[in-house]
Formats: structure tokens, C-alpha cells, sequence
């Protein structure tokens, strides 16, 4: 538990960068306080939470760190769940990726990693899977978390219990430096409206897709995604299918969520539109036609942070005393373990084995720049 009178380290976003930071920091000892705007926009509720860094196809540094986070996930959970008391949904239950043809799945950029299906194989994997499919590769190694009703939850309650405080309702208005430009304090409007000045010598910025309003310096813009679910029988899908330009989660409890459009030019946008619809029931019949008729549930969307290599911000930033945890884009779910350890390490000044400082290294704020590039 921290110790009395000991300035928190405040962490500026309550999604799940912001969440998952207070929870270690707090673990650590620290007192912390989360500024919240409102905790229903962050995209941590929004995700499908798969945890798939393989069937992403992703490489280079950004697949390194979501290696090591997907190692880290069963434990990063067992603790969250012990602390909390609640379960976080996760389900080790692989992930298939259907192709059209043999090539195109043999040029997949992850495709060493999982095992080559034929279309036999493919329907053994996925019953029912739509006829357009010739190929596929399974990633057994992939999974998913329920983090629109399980583990956002948890996270909260483990905080909680670790004696994290809340602001939610609080809007973070500006970074206030002193004369050496680190940081000193910050400006808040609070949920009854009025403007605070909080002393800080020690912050996380994690306000997702809304960080660069807060530093603009940081080159992260929102990506909407539109979702939806369906009520399917209970064990109707084992595997999570990741299909071009639509997946499909299943649930223990049949529950089928199904996402997502990415509408870079949709800027923050507010609500469903009938195009996004559209495309994600096309893609339920294709890739599982018989999931066309199930009972739609709920519909929803959201803003994913997205960076020029869509990695992450993570670690020391322009603003001394300020940490960065954002920028996370398509894979925040699957990156919060590893993002939650490395940064709560270095904010503490804890010792780094040399793979991890690499990959803190790899996702420095500035590698955009040509002059800071390689180094
Ligand atoms: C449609 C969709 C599907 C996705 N699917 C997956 C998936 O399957 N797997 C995966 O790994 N990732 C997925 N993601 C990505 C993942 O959800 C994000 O990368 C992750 O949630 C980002 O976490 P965050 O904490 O940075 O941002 P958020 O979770 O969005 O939280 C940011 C919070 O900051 C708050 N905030 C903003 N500005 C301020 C301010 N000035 N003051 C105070 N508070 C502020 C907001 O209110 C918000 O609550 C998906 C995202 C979307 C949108």
C-alpha cells in the first residue's frame, strides 16, 4: 500500500494503458490517481480483444513486443484476477486465418509461425466456414480476452484494492512546465465543472486516441472502428476467424463479437453509419454464413490510436516527468501487459534486462524523426 502523503503519480487516461499502469505502479507501492474523462469512450471497452500478434501479421519490432506480451498475458492476468477477485475472459483458443488461395496464404508475413491449412483442414478448424476459403493458417498460439465485460472491470477492481484513487469525470486541460520544461503540474476541469491545479512531478500520458491534444508534439491520430455481436450457440465457433476486413470473437457464452471497420478519415466521429453496417454483415456471411441469422446483440464503436508505423509511444517523451503509454492502435489488448511492466519500470528507474530496454528503445516517442531514427 503507498505511503501517506506521498504525491501520486498521476496517470492522465483511465482506458486501459491508464488502468493497467495504476495497477502495477500501485503494486510497486506508489500512491496513484487516475484522471478520467469518461471511461465508457476508451477503446479498452471497445476491442475485441483478440490477442493476436501472429494472425495480425505483424513484424519487426512490433511483433517482438507483441510476442513478449502475449508470453507475459497468463500471468499478468493470474495477478489481475487474484487481486480483483473477478475473471478477465481469457481464452487461449487460437486464431484462423481463411485465404483464398494457398499462395496468398504462403506470402502471409507471419505465416512461418502457424500451421498451413487446406481447405479440408480449414473446415475442420471452422465448421460451416464460408465456400469462398481454399486455405488458412491457424495460430494456436493466438487468443483472446473478454475486455468489454471481464477484464476492464478487473483492472478497475484490482486497482482499487492496491488503493489506486479515481477521478472520473475529469477532464486533463494542459501540462503545466517549469523553466527546465519538465513537468510540474497539470490543469483539470473537474466532473462538477470546476478548474484544478494539481502539483505533479510524475505522470502517464494515456489518453489513447486523444493524446496529441494534450501534447501535439506526439504524432497519434484516431482510427474509428464500428463493431457489432451476435447470440450464437454456445460452442458453435472454438476458434476466433480473422478474415479480411472482418473477424469473429466467440465467447464462452456463444457470443459472437464481430469487428471492425477502420475509418481513418472518419476523424472522432460519433456513431454508427449504415456502410460500416454493411460491410461487417458482409462479412459475417462471408465468413460463416450460418452466423448470418443469429440474434444481433449490441452495436457499438470506437477510436483506436494509431501512430505513422501503428506501433506505440512508450516510455520517456518530450516532457521530462511525463511518461508516454499510447499510440497502441489495433493491438492494445494484446500489448498492455508488456506496456503496463517496461513503462512502470523505467518511471520507477527500476533495473531493465537488455531485450526489454531494446524494445522500450524500439518505440521511443520520437524514432519518427529522421535525425533520432536508428539510434
Ligand atoms: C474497434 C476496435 C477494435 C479493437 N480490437 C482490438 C483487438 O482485438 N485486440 C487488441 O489488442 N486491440 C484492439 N483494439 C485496440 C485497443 O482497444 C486500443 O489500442 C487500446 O484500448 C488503447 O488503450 P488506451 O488506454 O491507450 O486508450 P483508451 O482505452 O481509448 O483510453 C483512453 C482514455 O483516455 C481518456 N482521456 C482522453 N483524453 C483525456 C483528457 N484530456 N483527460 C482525461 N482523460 C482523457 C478517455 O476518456 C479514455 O477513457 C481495438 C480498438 C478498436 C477501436
Amino acid at each position: 500500500m503507498a505511503a501517506a502523503n506521498q504525491e501520486p503519480v498521476l496517470i492522465l487516461g483511465g482506458g486501459l494503458m491508464g488502468l493497467a499502469l495504476a495497477h502495477q505502479l500501485a503494486r510497486r507501492g506508489e500512491a496513484v490517481l487516475v484522471l478520467s474523462r469518461r471511461r465508457s469512450e476508451a477503446a479498452g471497452f471497445v476491442a475485441a480483444g483478440m490477442l493476436a500478434p501472429h494472425a495480425e501479421g505483424l513484424s519487426g519490432d512490433l511483433l517482438a513486443l507483441g510476442q513478449a506480451s502475449l508470453t507475459r498475458i497468463p500471468a499478468w492476468v493470474a495477478q489481475i484476477e487474484t487481486d480483483s477477485g473477478l475473471r478477465c475472459g481469457l481464452r487461449p483458443c487460437g486464431i484462423v486465418v481463411p485465404f483464398s488461395s494457398a499462395a496468398a496464404r504462403d506470402a502471409y508475413p507471419t505465416a512461418a509461425w502457424g500451421e498451413a491449412l487446406d481447405r479440408r483442414g480449414l473446415e475442420q478448424e471452422v465448421p460451416g466456414i464460408g465456400p469462398s476459403w481454399q486455405a488458412g493458417l491457424l495460430f494456436a498460439q493466438d487468443g483472446q480476452i473478454d475486455n468489454r465485460r471481464q477484464l476492464m472491470r478487473a483492472l478497475e477492481r484490482a486497482c482499487v484494492e492496491w488503493g489506486v484513487s479515481f477521478q472520473e469525470g475529469t477532464q486533463v486541460l494542459g501540462l503545466e512546465r517549469n523553466g527546465a520544461g519538465a513537468l510540474q503540474a497539470v490543469h483539470l476541469r473537474n466532473a462538477e465543472g470546476d478548474a484544478q491545479r494539481l502539483p505533479a512531478q510524475r505522470a502517464v500520458l494515456a489518453c489513447g486516441a486523444w493524446s496529441a491534444q494534450l501534447l501535439p508534439e506526439l504524432p497519434v491520430v484516431p482510427v474509428k472502428g464500428q463493431m457489432l455481436s451476435l447470440q450464437g450457440p454456445r460452442q458453435a465457433l472454438g476458434r476466433v476467424i480473422f478474415g479480411p476486413g472482418t473477424y469473429l470473437v466467440p465467447r464462452e457464452d456463444g457470443l459472437l463479437v464481430v469487428g471492425a471497420t477502420s475509418e481513418a478519415e472518419a476523424g472522432f466521429s460519433e456513431g454508427l453509419t449504415p456502410a460500416g453496417q454493411r460491410q461487417l454483415q458482409q462479412g459475417i456471411a462471408n465468413l460463416l454464413p450460418e452466423a448470418a441469422q443469429w440474434p444481433p446483440m449490441e452495436r457499438w464503436w470506437g477510436f483506436r490510436p494509431c501512430t505513422p508505423d501503428e506501433g506505440p509511444l512508450l516510455g520517456a517523451g518530450p516532457v521530462p516527468g511525463l511518461w508516454l503509454a499510447t499510440g497502441h492502435h489495433r493491438n492494445g489488448v494484446l500489448l498492455a501487459a508488456i506496456t503496463a511492466e517496461l513503462v512502470a519500470a523505467q518511471l520507477l528507474g527500476e533495473g531493465l534486462e537488455p531485450a526489454e530496454a531494446q524494445l522500450l528503445a524500439a518505440f521511443r516517442w520520437d524514432r519518427f524523426q529522421p535525425s533520432t531514427r536508428h539510434t
